[in-house]
């Protein structure tokens, strides 16, 4: 099926679900201020600029958005039948650096949590929950 988007309507679309992405950054930055967790956001001192850094916790967390970051087996993050190769190769890159960014990371003794978009979307209740087990599963093991 052709993309039913003009070029530069894709682009428009596009850089609108860019910044959806902050939309749900900002969904679980409000969650975990509310439920007593301290955190900087989007530190560039640390590999990848993670959005959230939880000091306390020796954790970061990416909110990643399934398209940006190509999240696998993931309807949000269909490609567009456009340009297709363009958006893969973009994807593919950002995916590397994902992936980079998380070994430097983890080597440098961080833990590291992902939480993709369509997790938070389907049930955001289920998705911070689960991630305040994380945070108190990691803080036991200190
Ligand atoms: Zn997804």
């Amino acid at each position: 099926m052709a993309d039913v988007f003009t070029k530069e309507k894709r682009s428009e679309v596009m850089s609108k679900i860019r910044s959806k992405d902050t939309k749900i950054e900002v969904l679980v930055r409000k969650w975990l201020f509310a439920h007593g967790f301290r955190f900087r956001k989007n530190d560039n001192r640390y590999p990848g600029k993670p959005d959230i850094v939880l000091p306390k916790y020796k954790t970061v967390i990416f909110v990643h958005g399934c398209f940006w970051h190509g999240h696998e087996n993931c309807k949000v993050a269909n490609i567009p039948k456009t340009r297709t190769d363009f958006w893969l190769s973009k994807i593919n890159r950002n995916k590397e650096k994902d992936v980079l960014n998380t070994e430097a990371l983890r080597k440098e003794g961080w833990n590291v949590i992902i939480i993709w978009e369509c997790e938070l979307k389907k049930n955001p209740e289920q998705r911070l929950a689960n991630l305040r087990e994380e945070l108190f599963r990691i803080e036991k093991n200190f």
